[in-house]
Order: C-alpha cells, then sequence, then structure tokens
C-alpha cells in the first residue's frame, strides 16, 4: 500500500492547528498520512487536539508521524543529551496520545569525534531511549532519520547500523538527505534499489520515505527546494515501488511547496499506474490491478 502526506500543516489550510491541517489532508486534499512537525522550539498539543488527532485518523485510514524539534545530539555532552531525552520523550509521549507509528529524531553530530566513537555514543544513548519508551509503556516506534551533511551523522549506513543494534528503531529514509549526501547519488531506478536493497535485512514491514527536491554542493545539503527544481528524479524510485507493489511505503512530502509536492508524487504514482493498467485513471491507493 502507498501513503502519501504533507511534513506539517499544509501551506494552503487556513486553520494552523495540527488538527486543523489533518482534516484538511484528508477532505481537501485526499491525502491519506501526515507527519506532525514539533520543530522549531514548537511543541505544545493539548490532550483534546491528541484525541482528536487519534480518533480522526481512525475512522478514516490516516497514517500519522511526529518529528521531533530538529536540535538534537546524541553524541553531545551529557548536557546536550539530556536536553534530547527530553525533547525525544515528550515527542513520544504526544505521539503516544495521538497514535502516532513513529517518532522521527535527527541522531547527533560527529563534533571532535570520530565516526566510531560517534556510533557508539549514539547506539547507548538510542538504546536508553528506547527502554525509556518501553518502561512509559509508550506505543510508538522510534525513527532514525538519514541526515544530509557530511559532519552530520547519518549516513544510511550508520542509521542501518543502529537498527541493527537496536530493537524498536526503525530507518528514516530521507531521500533528499541521500541525494545530498552522496552529492547527487539518486538518479536512476539502481540507486534507488540499492537503499532497498541495504534495507532488505531489517525486514521491515513497512518504510517511512521522506521527499524533498534539495540544493547540495560537495556531499553537503545547503535547503530543500521543489521536488522539479532539484535533480533527484522519483520517477525511477516509482517504477521500482509498482514492480515490488507488496511493500508498504509512505511518502512524506518535506518540500517547501508541502501538499503541493505531496500532490506532485500523488500524480506521478498514478501516471505509472496507468500506463501499466491502459486505463484512464487510477487510484494511488489500489494497486490490485496492476498485479
Ligand atoms: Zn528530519
Amino acid at each position: 500500500m502507498i501513503r502519501i502526506g504533507p511534513a506539517g500543516i499544509p501551506l494552503s489550510c487556513k486553520g494552523r492547528t495540527n488538527k486543523d491541517g489533518l482534516v484538511y489532508t484528508k477532505h481537501v486534499l485526499d491525502l491519506n498520512a501526515m507527519e506532525v512537525q514539533f520543530v522549531r522550539g514548537l511543541y505544545i498539543m493539548e490532550d483534546e487536539e491528541a484525541e482528536f488527532m487519534k480518533n480522526f485518523s481512525k475512522e478514516y485510514d490516516m497514517e500519522l508521524h511526529v518529528h521531533a524539534p530538529y536540535y538534537i545530539n546524541l553524541a553531545g555532552t551529557a548536557e546536550e543529551v539530556d536536553l534530547s531525552f527530553e525533547k525525544i520523550i515528550y515527542s513520544a509521549t504526544l505521539a503516544d496520545k495521538m497514535g502516532a507509528k513513529t517518532v522521527v529524531i535527527h541522531p547527533g553530530f560527529y563534533s571532535e569525534n570520530n565516526p566510531k566513537k560517534t556510533m557508539k555514543k549514539i547506539t547507548k544513548n538510542v538504546k536508553k531511549i528506547v527502554n525509556n519508551i518501553k518502561k512509559e509503556k509508550l506505543s510508538v516506534n522510534l525513527g532514525i532519520e538519514t541526515m544530509g551533511k557530511q559532519k552530520v551523522f547519518g549516513s544510511l549506513d550508520e542509521i542501518i547500523e543502529i537498527c541493527e543494534n537496536v530493537n524498536g528503531v526503525i530507518p528514516v529514509v530521507g531521500l533528499g538527505h541521500i541525494h545530498a549526501r552522496t552529492n547527487g547519488g539518486l538518479k536512476k531506478r539502481e540507486d534507488y534499489e540499492l537503499i532497498f536493497d541495504k534495507l532488505k535485512d531489517l525486514k521491515l514491514k513497512d518504510y517511512l520515505i521522506h521527499v524533498t527536491g534539495v540544493l547540495y554542493e560537495n556531499g553537503n545539503e545547503y535547503y530543500h527546494v521543489p521536488i522539479k527544481k532539484g535533480d533527484m528524479p522519483i520517477n525511477p524510485l516509482i517504477e521500482f515501488l509498482l514492480d515490488n507493489y507488496k511493500m508498504d511505503v509512505t511518502f512524506i512530502s518535506e518540500s517547501p511547496l508541502v501538499e503541493h509536492d505531496a500532490i506532485y508524487i500523488r500524480l506521478q504514482i498514478e501516471k505509472a499506474i496507468m500506463k501499466r493498467t491502459e486505463r484512464e485513471e487510477a487510484d494511488y491507493r489500489d494497486l490490485s490491478e496492476i498485479i
């Protein structure tokens, strides 16, 4: 099954609460996922809103995820690690309340440590967080995102290594970040195939994928741009996924044109389905015809 949704409240949604964003994503955009963004220091949600999010998602089959605040450093000083813990557990608590599947985090920075030492530190702290999530009986997965800069911990291989070593942790595949970090490495179907090949051993039930165009230089991301303005084509990925239609994949648009690009992904998928079925309409949620 394919799911698509915006990262945060859609820009064209008049109401500016997460609740408004979710209803709009379902009823106006006709998409079936959303990643709530507790970023830029703002992460407040009343129990009532969380309850609404939970019930609404259940009723309309929407999948929710949560993005914890960006500034997290699980390889930093004791003080930084403590603060990061606080932010993550708080986000996980809210994620649990609204019935979200994943709380997404950025792992941290190498700073003066070498990659190996950073890996050790981050793995140890991720274990602690997962234990904490279990102890608090929060029903949410911890998702660790691939990162788009050389000085930031989080190549695809590093994220996979953590997931292999800590139960209950899943990778969040930030395609724009991988593309930037590999200096434009995602161009062809084989490039995307290699990502899923590497992920295979984790035996994931589903994949959480962030999509955006990205501006980069020398393996470092500058900023996100609309998908069409970047040089990472998504059609080879769509062809690969349609050939592997049994995979459950959720696309979250992290583009500056949030919902516009979520719809763009949807249209590209539907076009590809129509080509295969030789019909004049298609629904991204229904892949049964291409089998
Ligand atoms: Zn992120």
